[in-house]
């Protein structure tokens, strides 16, 4: 499993920002496009309903700041989801635009005017006097962030405790350097943290800081932990080297675009790479793979395309980057070879009655068992949930998700939960976490007696978008 086949420069290249920012003229041009519609159906489709045609409209105005100001309005995580939503899904695939011309290019613009509001240092929201109310948040991912930072805009003071090294959660350790940029989810953090945020990195509650204690010492709770590692494939010769798990193998990608990218050539990847999965996890495991140099790169799905949770568009991205996607096989073992790992033997798979689930079951269709060669195996099949914190906490769960109600309270009415430890239904994305800090905050102020938070500064939002929405009204799409 030996590398480095690629130059440095040219493993700069493989992990550089795919989509290059719009120059100030392209992003004028694009948002120009924006028919500005009434009761736009674009804001509808985004979870934290971002108001777009505002934002677009400041953009056309040359007024960046309020454009900023308005999408970290509404989503505190907005700097990473203008890179990493699968905007396809949400917000283009609404705008009315699409259905005969091209959409606009929403998370580009978005990203344009948030890269405006943390390169210059731009606070567009008041510090808010302290109530004297204090809130643990558990885990500093874009949930804990987004509650922390939401609560904060209420004069509530957040500690938010993580357990890596750095803040950010999968912002700062998953998503591929590709849509997100190490010191994009990074930023984010220092963001949050001059709001008045306290955030302790390298602390696990569970180890370091007992849930008793930060029940006792605080108002209220947050459990904003996501999920943990990838568990084990379950099949006879997975101790072998060259078997890797693919969330390390991609944080260290993350960690090399901030620490200098030398270090990509230092992680090891094989020559015929075999990825285990076919969720988020799966396909950016592949496509870390490939631009690592891997010669041949086959992602396997026991189940078939309708079951897989990648979007359409994330399949033809991989798809583009010559990753092979078998469904309907599943790995029985890995075989080896000296303590090494050179192949998977596989089982052809078909799809029975559904289970409980409602997911067709896959079965394995019997003498169908087939090798395919590999020197390296990267699970990918999932992550673990962490019941045995959330039992530490004290609050129910079922089926590995902290249960909630609509207002993310959990069974204990000292507790909340938000993230991906909630999600038990529909995509775990970085923009429900931050919907769902908003939800958990809201919750949290009612509960704790706090005034709704005022809105941002009204220097940021410019008078000349007040005067033309004023004159001209929105455009009916
Ligand atoms: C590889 C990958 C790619 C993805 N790509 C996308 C994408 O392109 N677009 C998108 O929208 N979403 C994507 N997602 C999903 C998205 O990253 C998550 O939905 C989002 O990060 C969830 O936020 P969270 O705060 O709930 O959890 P996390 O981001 O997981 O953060 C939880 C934090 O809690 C910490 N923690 C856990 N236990 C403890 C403890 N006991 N004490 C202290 N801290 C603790 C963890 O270290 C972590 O930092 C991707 C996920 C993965 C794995
Ligand atoms: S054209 Fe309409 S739907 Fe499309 S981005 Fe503009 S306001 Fe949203």
């Amino acid at each position: 499993m030996e590398h480095h086949k690629l130059s440095l420069d040219q493993l700069q290249d493989s992990f550089s920002e795919i989509h290059p920012r719009y120059t100030p003229n392209e992003a004028i041009v694009e948002a120009e496009r924006c028919l500005y519609c009434f009761d736009a159906p674009c804001i509808k489709a985004c979870p934290t309903s971002i108001d777009i045609p505002t934002f677009i409209r400041q953009i056309a105005n040359d007024n960046l700041t309020g454009a900023g100001t308005t999408i970290l309005e509404s989503n505190m995580m907005g700097h990473t989801c203008g890179r990493v939503c699968p905007v396809e899904e949400l917000c283009v695939g609404a705008c009315v635009l699409g259905r005969e011309h091209r959409p606009i290019a929403i998370g580009r613009l978005q990203r344009y005017a948030t890269d405006h509001i943390f390169e210059n240092d731009i606070q567009p929201f008041d510090l808010v006097a302290d109530t004297g109310k204090r809130v643990a948040i558990i885990g500093a991912g874009p949930a804990g962030l987004s509650t922390a930072g939401e609560l904060a805009k209420r004069g509530i003071r957040a500690t938010v405790f993580e357990k890596q090294e750095l803040a950010g959660g999968l912002s700062t350790y998953g998503i591929v350097v590709l849509r997100e940029p190490t010191n994009v989810a990074l930023e984010e953090v220092g963001f949050v943290e001059k709001l008045g945020v306290t955030v302790r990195t390298g602390v696990e509650v569970g180890r370091d800081v007992l849930p008793e204690d930060l029940l006792r010492e605080y108002d209220a709770v947050v459990l904003a932990a996501g999920t943990g590692r990838v568990p084990p494939l379950g099949v006879p010769g997975e101790e072998l080297e060259g078997v890797v798990e693919a969330l390390p193998m991609i944080a260290a990608t993350k960690l090399a675009d901030k620490d200098g990218t030398e270090a990509l050539t230092r992680i090891r990847v094989g020559n015929e790479v075999i990825v285990v999965g076919a969720g988020n996890t799966a396909i950016d495991a592949a496509t870390v793979a490939k631009r690592l140099g891997a010669e041949r790169v086959t992602m396997l799905y026991r189940r078939g395309r309708e079951e897989m949770s990648a979007y359409d568009h994330e399949v033809a991205f991989v798809r583009a980057e010559g990753v092979d996607i078998r469904l309907l096989t599943q790995p029985v073992e890995v075989l080896g070879e000296g303590g090494k790992v050179t192949g998977v033997r596989c089982v052809r798979m078909r799809l029975g009655d559904p289970d409980a689930s409602g997911r067709r079951r896959p079965e394995p269709i019997p003498g169908s068992e087939f090798v395919l060669p590999a020197d390296q195996v990267i699970k990918a099949i999932g992550q673990e949930k962490l019941v045995a914190l959330y039992d530490a906490v004290g609050v129910e769960h079922a089926s590995g998700y902290v249960r909630t109600d609509g207002e993310l309270r959990t069974s204990n009415p000292k507790v909340f939960a938000a993230g991906d430890c909630v999600r038990a239904t529909g995509q775990a994305l970085t923009v429900t976490a931050a919907e769902d800090g908003k939800i958990a905050a809201r919750a949290i102020a009612r509960q704790l007696g706090v005034a709704e938070p005022v809105p941002a500064r009204d220097d940021t939002r410019g008078r000349f978008l007040h005067a033309t929405v004023n004159e001209f009204g929105r455009i009916h799409g």
